[in-house]
């Protein structure tokens, strides 16, 4: 399919803003679907893609929003999701990586059944994460933590670091990754993800595009090598996300020459969690040419405007 909008020339496309990875409430943003849209509206962006972490729970409402949102708030929406995958690292290690799926068919069986897997162990996870806490005195309540997550929804470490804010155990999100919940945390436990390949294959499969996101954000953990990214491409993976708020100057040059070896869609975005991060939406774009790439390899679902 063909993105809708401005005429491709370089002339109309000066000052197209595109965001391609924000979360909202259906995940651990901090921001509903409709708030979020208001947000990239002010912001002055021309397209957001919302990507919550394994739900669609948020298109509706979202695409609610912008076909609302008339003439003075035009944007496009592209409907998304971020998978969390596993993932050989290229050094004989399994790591987490995350997959950015675009405009696939939200009923797809494979994708709608994995997904409730992983939300389903996502909250079991947390609720571990926080009743470890409890019982070492912080003060967590593990029960009403899990009862204000909206039904269904994935629980995230975001939720946790919330609940110890509101306790006065931390003063920020940052503060409680960096001292307890990150990957090296006494208080982390890992998810249990889907296989980097399958994923691969089932955005594929129900229409959609795939995109690695901040393949090497290195403040995250451990990232895969260029041959892992070679071996992705060569699966079907159609992008990588470039320029993130966690890639700096070198990480983004490596990433731009790879994908250029390897014919990948570059694309950037602000991973926009409101404000459980401080980063503002719009701070990284897409260019158009990229959008218009990805959306012509889709046709599960269609960019809403
Ligand atoms: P989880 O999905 O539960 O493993 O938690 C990871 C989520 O927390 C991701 O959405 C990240 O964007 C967010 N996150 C990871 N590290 C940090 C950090 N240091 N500060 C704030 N948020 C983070
Ligand atoms: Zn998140
Ligand atoms: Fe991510
Ligand atoms: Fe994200």
């Amino acid at each position: 399919m063909r993105v809708a909008g401005p005429p491709a020339s370089s002339a109309t496309l000066v000052g197209v803003r595109i965001d391609l990875h924000t979360h909202s409430t259906a995940s651990d943003g901090t921001d509903t679907p409709e708030e979020l849209v208001a947000v990239a509206v002010e912001a002055g962006l021309d397209a957001i893609a919302l990507t919550d972490h394994d739900t669609t729970a948020g298109w509706a409402a979202a695409q609610h929003a912008v076909r609302r949102s008339g003439r003075a708030g035009r944007i496009r929406l592209v409907p998304g999701a971020e998978l969390s995958c596993h993932c050989p690292d290229g050094r004989g290690n399994s790591i987490t990586v995350h997959v950015l799926a675009y405009l696939f068919d939200p009923l797809s069986q494979a994708l709608v059944e994995e997904q409730a897997r992983l939300r389903a162990r996502r909250r079991s996870r947390l609720h571990a994460m926080a009743r470890r806490m409890a019982e070492d005195g912080f003060p967590v309540d593990p029960e009403a933590l899990m009862a204000q997550l909206p039904a269904d929804s994935p629980g995230g470490r975001p939720h946790l670091a919330r609940a110890l804010i509101n306790g006065g155990t931390v003063a920020s999100v940052d503060e409680a990754f960096a001292r307890y919940l990150g990957s090296d945390g006494s208080y982390y436990l890992p998810r249990t993800d889907t296989p980097v390949r399958r994923a691969i294959e089932m955005v594929t499969e129900a229409g959609g595009a795939t995109v690695l996101a901040h393949p090497l954000a290195t403040t995250r953990g451990p990232t895969v090598t260029a041959d892992v990214i070679a071996e992705l491409a060569e699966y079907g993976l159609a992008g990588v996300e470039v320029d993130h708020p966690d890639h700096d100057a070198p990480a983004r040059a490596r990433l731009r020459a790879l994908a250029g070896e390897l014919d990948l869609i570059t694309t950037g975005s602000s991973d926009y969690h409101g404000s459980n991060k401080t980063i503002r939406i719009g701070q990284e774009t897409t260019d158009p040419e990229s959008l218009e790439r990805l959306a012509q390899r889709c046709t599960g679902s269609e960019i809403i405007e």
